[in-house]
């Protein structure tokens, strides 16, 4: 028998989680019932939501239960099956979780994906042709809607989110500037993901002193800003907004930890006429295979680039999430399983 080792969640953070709210378990690998199949995760996804899933709290997803396997995206390789469906070998996408091993029944419809591994890496299939992929399609394309000429302004530039976005504007002939921490994250999203211009916040007290730098890098103002930090950042942007440009609010993780995220000048969204919209990936489901065609054609082209900070081992998927929560990861964050 194989042994499946686990992190669950033991314990609910108050504030910054640390390495105790996770515990190593090891389970047996179970026995398959009729319409079942077992995968090996190959990679497992860590994502800044999961922090929000650590807490007992109402939101737009239910909370992790304790003791129980982490939640998490998963890609990896069906390894028996007793589904016609799946075949042995079939290189699939799941919602796994933190663990090697995970069985998918008949009855769970949707939750595994055969995908294809010929032009496009499997662990793409967790960031830029998977769900961090389709979430910048989405705020780009869904919200702000950028047209030929604009500028679009992204923050957390060099993440998996952010580096699409930028590129993703790009191929529609926008103008992109990043915003990210340090100047190795700045080069990298310049030089090799020919975003326009990208502003170090690290460099910057406060948002003054950041808005002054953007005004350099967009010449023109900010008709689109994708925002993933929330803060000293968006306050920033807001300064530089152009009238009817918009905001596609995706991400807050500066306030993760339960800071305040207060918003200096919100009457800028009335002076400004802008528009600014939330939203949940999985709640568009019906543009994902748009999205998702449009990211598989290009990175099989390489012509969106990709970046992976990639953890190895299940025990190393706790330091690593709070790493992630922290900017230590470069471009998408993984862990490798096998
Ligand atoms: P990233 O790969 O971008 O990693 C997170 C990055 O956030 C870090 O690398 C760090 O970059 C930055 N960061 C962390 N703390 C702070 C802080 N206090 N202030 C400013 N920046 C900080 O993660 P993802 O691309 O997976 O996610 C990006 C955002 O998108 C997150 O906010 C996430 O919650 C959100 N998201 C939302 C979805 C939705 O459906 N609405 C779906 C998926 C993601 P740096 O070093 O540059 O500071």
């Amino acid at each position: 028998m194989t042994t499946n080792k686990q992190i669950h969640l033991v314990s609910r953070p108050s504030g910054e989680p640390t390495t105790g709210n996770f515990k190593l378990v090891e389970a047996p690998v179970p026995t398959l019932q009729d319409g079942q199949v077992l995968v090996r995760n190959h990679f497992l996804s860590l994502d800044p939501y999961m922090r929000g899933r650590m807490n007992d709290a109402k939101s737009y997803a239910q909370p992790q239960p304790l003791n129980e396997v982490m939640g998490g995206g998963t890609v990896g390789e069906v390894v028996e099956s007793r589904n016609p469906a799946f075949k042995v070998g079939d290189k699939v996408v799941g919602m796994g979780g933190w663990q090697q091993y995970h069985v998918v029944s008949a009855e769970q419809r949707g939750a595994l994906r055969v995908v294809d591994t010929t032009h496009i890496p499997l662990s793409a299939y967790l960031g830029a042709v998977g769900m961090p992929g389709v979430t910048a399609w989405y705020g780009l394309v869904k919200i702000i809607e950028p047209k030929a000429g604009q500028t679009v302004v992204v923050s957390a530039a060099s993440g998996a989110v952010g580096t699409a976005v930028g590129q993703l504007a790009k191929v529609r002939g926008a103008r992109a500037v990043g915003i990210a921490g340090g100047p190795d994250k700045c080069a990298y999203v310049v030089n090799e993901l020919g975003f326009d211009a990208c502003i170090d916040y690290k460099q910057h007290k406060d948002a003054k002193s950041l808005s002054a730098a953007l005004k350099e890098a967009c010449p023109d103002g900010v008709d689109g800003y994708f925002e993933n930090v929330g803060g000293m950042v968006l306050d920033a942007v807001m300064l530089r907004a152009n009238a009817f440009s918009r905001i596609a609010l995706c991400g807050m993780i500066s306030g993760y930890n339960g800071e305040p995220i207060p918003m200096a000048a919100p009457q800028l969204l009335l002076t400004n006429r802008m528009r600014l919209e939330g939203f949940i990936v999985s709640e568009h489901m019906e543009v994902w295979p748009e999205a998702l065609k449009e990211l598989g054609t290009l990175v099989a082209t390489g012509k969106l680039k990709y970046r992976e900070s990639v953890a190895q081992g299940i025990e190393a998927a706790p330091e690593a999430f709070l790493g992630l929560l922290k900017g230590r990861n470069f471009g998408k964050q993984l862990v490798k399983l096998i």
